[in-house]
């Protein structure tokens, strides 16, 4: 791939390019065609560090101080001298946590310690509980402690000046935590990326109405929705459009001025009522593509101008609600992550034994809905039966995705299958 070719140079001139074929394009190819032309969000905010989860540094964060900023204990026991071992040692006071002991430790004496009270001047080993004698008003050691033993040094987890976080690291619950234990209460991430949806054609109602014939309820939006809302971005639910050219156009290049990112579902196939396709060339720079997956085989790309002049990022996902989900989850969602600000992952993939024959075909990638379970202490998973584009059903009962490459031909029950988790700690 040439990178040197501009978006709308592919879009409306696609024989520019050796090697590119709208019509057989791999899952990879495609992912790489995307990368390429998109621009993260620049815009920051400074916000509570409580209301950061899920959003992008858009700073690099570096230490202020030592974490912690004291030697402190690490057990709940006796601070002393190393050098004291073999005596019987007098307790001449207690360190809690918050409240240090502020003498200075002399030879032949102790201190009795709780977990994180800070060492008091003149220890060198804190000694647990559970290894210590009461002997009159003191303590005889039933075991020979070593220098430092027990004691956590100041910048043990942080060192003042050191890096903590990256510019563009997308904010999880340990983060919080971190930022927190440096005393920092607010954070400078990127702004929210604005992400619109709607969904295409004649023959979609929305819930709570009543169904006529050849009629079904849109269940694409109700998808998006859900995980656009783990991806943490700024939604803009823009309903149902029909096939009809003019609501489609109104709807679309509102949608473009207004947000960094439109999606649609259905009607960027070829068929009869498919009026994306030309709305998308005359407004936008936009690729159509045939890729070698199952299910989710047509895929639009590209960037469209709203009426206000400005381009987002459009992705036209196909209307069978598995392929969508599909497709959201193998090209959208790791390009929102890119333009959110931060760097996208692959998904990691795990091989695990399929406990059923799968029959497919070599040349195009699968995505089939698996089900993931433990046989005695064995994880392993089998397919789920249904494996149409339009069964959501399978989906909403299947915990990964079995990754089946373009390499991979028919499989016998048995073979190691390389799985993709639908869900994670959060
Ligand atoms: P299309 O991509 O528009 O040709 O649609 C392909 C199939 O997906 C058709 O059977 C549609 O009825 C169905 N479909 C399209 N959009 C939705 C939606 N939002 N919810 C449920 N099914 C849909
Ligand atoms: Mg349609």
């Amino acid at each position: 791939m040439t990178k040197s070719n501009s978006l709308s140079e592919i879009a409306f001139n696609p024989s520019c390019m050796e090697d590119y074929d709208p019509n057989a394009m791999s899952v990879q190819a495609a992912r790489l065609y995307i990368q390429q032309f998109l621009n993260p969000i620049t815009a920051t905010e400074i916000i509570p560090v409580m209301q950061s989860l899920g959003r992008v540094l858009a700073t690099d964060i570096i230490s202020p101080s030592n974490v912690p900023n004291h030697h402190n204990s690490a057990m709940d026991g006796f601070a002393l001298k190393v050098a004291d071992a073999d005596k019987n040692l007098k307790i001449i006071g207690t360190a809690f946590a918050g409240q240090p002991y502020l003498g200075e430790l002399k030879a032949g004496e102790c201190i009795k310690i709780m977990t994180g009270a800070v060492i008091p001047a003149g220890a060198n080993t804190v000694v647990m509980q559970e290894r210590v004698e009461m002997a009159g008003d003191g303590i005889r050691l039933n075991i020979a402690p070593k220098l430092g033993e027990n004691i956590r040094p100041a910048g043990d987890d942080l060192k003042i000046g050191q890096s903590v976080l990256s510019k563009g690291h997308l904010l999880r619950p340990a983060d919080l935590g971190l930022v927190a234990s440096l005393g920092l209460g607010e954070l400078c991430v990127y702004k929210p990326l604005k992400v619109a949806f709607f969904s295409t054609g004649d023959e979609l109602i929305r819930v709570g109405n009543p169904l006529n014939e050849g009629q079904i309820y849109d269940s694409n939006r109700y998808t998006l929705f859900g995980m656009l809302s783990r991806l943490g971005v700024e939604i803009n639910d823009l309903g149902v459009v029909p096939d009809n050219p003019d609501l489609l156009e109104v709807t679309l290049l509102s949608a473009a001025s207004n947000n960094d990112v439109v999606i649609t579902s259905g009607g960027v196939s070829v068929g009869e009522a498919d009026y994306m396709k030309t709305l998308l060339t005359r407004h936008g720079q936009v690729l159509f593509w045939k890729i070698n997956m199952k299910p989710g085989r047509p895929l639009a790309y590209g960037k469209v101008k709203g009426s206000n002049g400005q381009f987002a990022h459009y992705f036209g996902l196909p209307g069978n609600p598995v392929a969508t989900m599909v497709s959201f989850y193998q090209f959208v969602r790791e390009a929102l992550i890119t333009l959110m600000g931060s760097v996208a992952k692959p998904l990691p993939l795990f091989k695990v034994e399929c406990t059923e024959a799968i029959k497919k075909a070599t040349g195009r990638t699968e995505f089939q809905r698996g089900f993931l379970y433990e046989d005695l202490g064995v994880w392993k998973v089998k397919p789920l039966p249904n494996q149409s584009s339009g069964v959501l059903s399978s989906m909403s009962a299947a915990n990964c995705f079995i990754v089946l490459s373009d390499t991979v031909g028919n499989c016998t029950s048995n073979t190691m299958v390389s799985i993709q988790l639908l869900e994670g700690i959060i």
